[in-house]
Order: C-alpha cells, then structure tokens, then sequence
C-alpha cells in the first residue's frame, strides 16, 4: 500500500480546525469526487475514500485525538477496516454502516441500506431507508440502574400528503426507470470485472414519478422532530451504541425505515474512574492513620455509605477492593464489579509544639537518625 497522507493535509485543514471546518471540507471534497459525479474516474473514487477515512478519524473527536497524539498508529484497524470494507462500489452504497457515517453530513441523498444483502435478482437497492446516529450524555451515577433519557432529534418519516409515495397521484403514478430498466442498479464494466452502483436516475428505487407531491417534492419523506423515551441498560459503556429499531429515516417512496443508533458518552465522574464494571477511587489518610489502621466510612457512586477497614501499617498506594460495590455488569442481572479504594498517605505539614515532640519519640522509638543534621554516610 502507498503511504498515507496526512489527514489533515487530505482534508485541506488545520490541526486546529473546528469540527464545523472539518465537515465542510469534507463535504465539498465528498460532492466533488462523489462516484456518482464521476462514473468510471479512478482517481476521484480513491480521492472520495481518502477523504472519507480521514473525515472518520477527525471527525470523531477521540479519535482525532488518537490520531494527533499517535499517527495512523493511533487509529489503526479503525479507520484502515472502513476502508478496506468499502473497497468497491457496490459496499459503498449499500452497506448499513456507510448511510448511518453520513446520516447526518447528506440527508437522504445517499440512499438506505439493505439489509439481507444481495437479492436473488442480482441487484442490490436499498430496502429499508438510512441508519442514523444520535449522541447523548449520561452522568456515570445514571449507568448504575437502567436509566431513562429523552432524546430529541431530527428524522425523516414518510410524507403525510402522499402517504411516501412522493407523488400526487399515489403508488400507481411511478414509471420504471428507464435508465436501470427499474433494477435500480446498473453494472459498469472496467477491464475484466463488473460493478454494481445505484442508479443515478432513480436512487436505487426503480421508478421515477412525472408529478411529484408538492409537499416532499417526490422523495416521499418529510424531516420530523422526534421525542423518544429511551430506557439506557444499568452497565453501558462509554461510547456504546443503544440500537432502537425502525427510530431512523423512512425510506423513500414508502421504504421502511433505518435504525436509530444512539450513542451513549459518559461524563467522567469527580471522584471514580472506570475500568469495565470495576470503580477506582483514592482517599487521603494520615500516616498515623495508615501506621495504626482505622475504620472509615465512605459512599460508594450511588451515595450510599459504606464501612471499610484499612489495616494498620498499609503503605501509600495499597489497594483495597470492596466486592460488589462497582457497576453492575452490562445485561447480566444483578451481577457487580469492584471498588477499589486507593491509599493515599499524607505526611502532616504543621505539627505544632507538641507534635514535633511526639514524633520525635515516636522516631526515637523506631531507632531512627533524629539529628537535624544531614545524614551523613560514614565509613568504617
Ligand atoms: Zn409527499
Ligand atoms: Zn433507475
């Protein structure tokens, strides 16, 4: 394989750039050297990849970050599969996952996906309309039940006006295409294989309508704003994705609906870091208290209080696990991780009159050099 370019150099943007001019430069680079612009122009296509693998890493805030921080090394076997996977024409525009990236950057204009792959008339139209992604925040707090969010967003359903037929007259005013001869797809030779793509003429549907409704202008959908009252699985991780089924844009001219994916980011939490079900957190003791242990009470993420003993003579940075008291594991009932508290011994900074003298005979008590003056290392 050729070496890469730099993303931001494929781009045509600054390291500084906002996520707004990353997906402007995008989308002009995407309409320019769409496939469908240029039928048969190798050079546009691999321009059109290139620029879609360095929009998924910028465009995506933690992996550009891995990106800056790393190099390709950083993103390797994210970005390198999408474009692996989106090898010929036919992937590009038929593949779930390619509509749900763009959902947001092209509407509609990129056709759905279709499920259940290759039909057994050889061609390949989009059978349900896209996948979208929508993101929302919980607080790790909310992650440790079932949780409840509303999520509002904008989706596309089917025209109330022409029923998503896209025309005035209904259903039965659609005429075959005679571009695709109504397969939708027409196969472009180019030396010794053949390609599939969507139909520029009709999308990929089939048929082209003379009277298109005046309210969706043919396409059969209207944008919505939607409401949905999402129930978020206790244990879900950060960056997951919820699937909620049929949620996503209705398909053209009367295709069922995509998928909504709804992507869950977790802020990250004052006190507790995360790993899997397990919660980490560090408490300040004392060195007399690390010297002769205690009992101490703490509240766990959801506040409640628990009792831990820390044994006498723990060293800064001893662990103590307290079972069962992490997240519960995701889709797995009533199962829990850990919490693992981390000692932090702290040396006090104002002893006071008394406190020095205390220590001293604690440290002459111990057999230890007193002597205010340096240590010195003598040889005998
Ligand atoms: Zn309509
Ligand atoms: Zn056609």
């Amino acid at each position: 394989m050729a070496d890469k370019r730099d993303y931001y150099e494929v781009l045509g943007v600054s390291k500084t750039a906002t996520q707004e001019e990353i997906k402007k430069a995008y989308r002009k680079l995407a309409v320019q050297n769409h496939p469908d612009k240029n039928p048969g122009d190798k050079a546009a296509e691999e321009r059109f990849k290139e620029a879609t693998e360095a929009y998924e890493v910028l465009g995506d805030e933690k992996k550009r970050q891995a990106y800056d921080q790393y190099g390709f090394a950083g993103v390797d076997g994210q970005s390198g599969g999408y474009s692996r996977a989106y090898s010929d024409f036919s992937d590009l525009f038929s593949g779930g996952g390619f509509s749900s990236i763009f959902g947001d950057l092209f509407g509609s204009s990129f056709g759905g996906s279709a499920r259940g792959g290759f039909g057994g008339g050889g061609y390949n139209q989009p059978r349900t309309g896209q996948s979208i992604r929508v993101n929302t925040e919980i607080t790790l707090e909310q992650a440790d039940a079932d949780f409840k969010k509303e999520v509002t967003y904008h989706h596309e359903v089917a025209c109330p006006s022409c029923n998503g037929s896209g025309s005035k007259k209904g259903v039965n005013a659609r005429k075959t295409c005679q571009t695709c001869g109504g397969a939708g797809q027409i196969r472009q030779s180019s030396g010794f294989f053949s390609m599939a793509r969507t139909c520029p003429t009709c999308g990929g549907t089939g048929y082209v309508i003379d009277d298109p409704c005046d309210v969706c202008h043919g396409s059969g959908t209207v944008r919505k704003n939607q409401t949905l009252r999402v129930t978020i699985p206790a244990g879900v991780e950060d960056g997951q994705d919820i699937v909620i089924g049929g949620m996503g844009n209705a398909g053209p001219n009367g295709l069922p609906p995509g998928d909504l994916y709804l992507r869950v980011n977790i802020r990250p939490h004052k006190y507790f870091i995360r790993q899997n079900e397990d919660l980490f957190v560090q408490i300040p003791i004392s060195f007399t208290q690390a010297a002769l242990g205690l009992d101490i009470e703490v509240k766990n993420l959801v506040g409640q209080t628990i009792k831990v003993s820390i044994p006498a003579g723990i060293q800064n940075g001893g662990i103590i696990r307290v079972k069962g008291q992490g997240l519960p594991k995701y889709k797995s009932g009533s199962s829990r991780g850990n919490m693992y508290i981390k000692v932090q011994i702290e040396t006090p900074k104002h002893l006071g009159i008394k406190g020095k003298q205390l220590m001293k005979s604690l440290s002459e008590a111990l057999g230890e050099n007193t002597s205010p003056n340096p240590v010195r290392f003598e040889e005998d």
